[in-house]
């Protein structure tokens, strides 16, 4: 759930709740009539007119309403044998099914002996108001009639035939998972190979990172199996409109474990505690079809000519052996925080891209607060989910913004080497930690990393790992963050003491603003601010920014065709997934894995 801060102007509030008497008196004189036109605008109507009046200046750059696309009517009454509306209902009654009943009935207008089977299409809540509503699309049947069969697809991954033509994908990330299961369904045989270990026995290598201080440059947060997504909140939203697709990938994690619920959340996620369970199974599915795998292997370097990929070197990591293999198709999906890739691709002379990214701070409050801020209430009822919150302003001429929310999360440590300190948050399924961490970054520009000396393409990832690496001497060169309390960096002191905080390997006091880049806390002094003014209870004592957040997405875009999806310069290269700068979190990876590999099969 994303709920946004409502901000909502009391005259407005007001309006709301006129509208919704003046609603019911609408419903209750049409019930089972059909309703004109200008009835049913009435409501926004008056709702604009009063928002005009507690602020002309505002109201008078304001759209003027319109029925948005799909919008229900929750007047007239549904026609058909099955129908599709939306139901708006208190967030409360969600836990009962006869309310729930109840609601669908009032949003069909329909009487109760013609409703037959029903459904959640798609989950949603709405905090903008006192109450809390759960916004649900539900489809219906009336009796005697049935819903059209909507079970989760299953797809078949047969055995691979001896001869299969083989695809090598670098990364098993989600992009390279996905292009490993798709490779399959296309009749090629994948072959992974990843620098990490599998699932579980990465644990031990991030367990070192609290205990000893120190990062397996191959195994940690970032890398191994599953990619950086593992050890995750497992949020799966993506600004791509591909319903069809999203649907896909989505079903595919259902079929390796994940809840079906997925289907039907507006803002679904699954949770660390659920993701290597998902990843193991999607592993047996390629390793069954005749997919092969090699963990603990790091690809070092590649020979080409003729404009193709055609041998790769790699690193067997247990062994120290240099391994070497013919390859037809190359995938490149290793993620943002392989620079080593993006350094071999640059002294190869091949053509990289600076990309535009974000840097900043995690900041953390204590869960409880950001559930008084959304639902403002001290306590949350136990049919309201862990609340989040989503923001964004505009601050020294650039976008601040939080990102990659963790409602009942942790901070974790996700440096790829020794010697850098990098931040990102995860939660459990059930998101139960007594903690809140989001991102909260800064837009960075080509421009901005050329004022501090790096240029060319690789510039932005220079910049970056420079922040790191100030951050990892600020805080006592461990693994330990450097922080300070929010009411502190707003007035630019030094915190005396910290609160506590999720963050395992331990915080160290300092001002943030002698750390990080000027053009970066500025911005970030001035956007919190603003949120603050938004959310005054924000501002807590308890509210505490650990730096960086560093590795949003990449900073560097590996430069692919458009329609062959290859990089130009060598025609059976694909960068794949968030490294090459062509996804922004799992679903979207997932989803460029699948059209790479679709790609990859259509050039043979
Ligand atoms: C802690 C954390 C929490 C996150 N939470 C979310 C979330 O809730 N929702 C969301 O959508 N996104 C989240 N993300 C971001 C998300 O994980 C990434 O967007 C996604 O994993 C990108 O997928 P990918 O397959 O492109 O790359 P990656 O997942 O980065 O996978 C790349 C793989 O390539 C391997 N590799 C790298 N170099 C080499 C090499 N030289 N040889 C062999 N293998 C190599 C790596 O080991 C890695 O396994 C989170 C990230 C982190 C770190």
């Amino acid at each position: 759930m994303a709920v946004e801060q409502p901000n909502l102007l009391v005259a407005e509030r007001f309006a709301i709740k006129l509208e919704r008497i003046v609603g019911k008196l609408i419903f209750f004189h049409h019930r089972n009539t059909k309703v004109s036109g200008l009835a049913r605008r009435r409501m926004p109507l008056l709702r604009d007119y009063l928002r005009l009046m507690s602020n002309p200046k505002k109201h008078r750059r304001a759209k003027p309403f319109r029925r948005q696309k799909g919008q229900q009517d929750s007047v007239r009454a549904a026609v058909g044998p099955v129908a599709v509306v939306e139901v708006r209902m208190p967030a409360k009654w969600t836990e009962d099914d006869e309310k729930i009943r109840e609601a669908l009935l009032s949003a069909l207008a329909w009487p109760s002996e013609r409703l037959g089977e029903f459904r959640v299409q798609r989950k949603n809540l709405d905090a903008r108001q006192r109450e809390v509503k759960a916004v649900w699309t539900m489809e219906a049947a009336e009796r005697g009639a049935k819903l059209p069969i909507d079970t989760p697809a299953t797809v078949s991954f047969d055995p691979l035939p001896e001869d299969a033509k083989r695809v090598h994908i670098i990364g098993a990330g989600p992009a390279g998972i996905f292009a490993a299961l798709q490779c399959i369904l296309n009749g090629s045989r994948p072959v992974i190979i990843e620098r990490g270990q599998p699932v579980r026995q990465r644990r031990r290598d991030l367990v070192q990172i609290f205990r000893e201080h120190t990062v397996n440059p191959d195994s940690n947060y970032c890398f191994g199996e599953g990619g950086a997504g593992t050890y995750s909140d497992g949020k799966l939203y993506t600004r791509s409109h591909k319903r069809g697709d999203i649907r896909a990938a989505l079903e595919l994690l259902v079929q390796h474990g994940a809840d079906e619920d997925i289907l039907v959340e507006a803002h679904p996620h699954i949770g660390t505690n659920k993701l290597p369970g998902i990843i193991e199974s999607m592993r047996e599915t390629i390793l069954e079809a005749g997919g092969i795998i090699r963990f603990g292997c790091r690809l070092l370097d590649f020979k080409s000519s003729d404009g193709s990929v055609r041998e790769l070197t790699w690193l067997d990591l247990d062994t120290q052996i240099k391994c070497r293999e013919s390859c037809g198709h190359l995938i490149l999906a290793t993620g943002h925080s392989a620079r080593d890739i993006f350094h071999l691709l640059h002294e190869k002379g091949l053509q990289l891209e600076a990309k535009p990214f974000a840097m900043g701070v995690r900041i953390e409050h204590p869960q409880s607060l950001i559930d008084e801020i959304q639902y403002r209430s001290k306590e949350r009822e136990s049919w309201l989910p862990p609340a989040s919150y989503r923001l964004v302003c505009q601050a020294s001429g650039r976008g601040v913004h939080s990102f990659c929310m963790c409602p009942g999360g942790i901070i974790a440590p996700c440096a790829t080497e020794d010697g850098e300190v990098v931040t990102n948050g995860w939660s459990p399924s059930k998101r139960n930690n007594p903690f809140a961490n989001s991102g909260m970054v800064v837009q960075l520009m080509q421009e901005d990393w050329e004022q501090h000396g790096h240029t060319g393409p690789l510039g932005g990832l220079l910049f970056q790992s420079t922040v790191e690496k100030a951050c990892w001497k600020a805080a006592g060169e461990t693994q330990r963050a450097p922080a300070q309390r929010l009411v502190d960096f707003l007035k630019g002191i030094q915190s005396k003491d910290l609160p506590e905080t999720s963050y395992v390997p331990g915080v160290v006091s300092v001002n943030l603003h002698e750390v990080l880049p000027p053009l970066i806390s500025k911005a970030l002094r001035e956007g919190l601010q603003t949120f603050v003014e938004r959310m005054p209870l924000f501002m807590s004592e308890q509210a505490v920014l650990v730096a960086p957040e560093s590795r949003t997405s990449s900073p560097v875009r590996i430069p692919r065709d458009a329609e062959s999806l290859s990089h130009p310069e060598l025609r059976n290269l694909y960068p794949c997934g968030e490294g090459g700068g062509y996804a922004g979190g799992i679903l979207s990876a997932a989803l460029d894995g699948i059209r790479v590999a679709d790609a990859a099969e259509k050039s043979t």
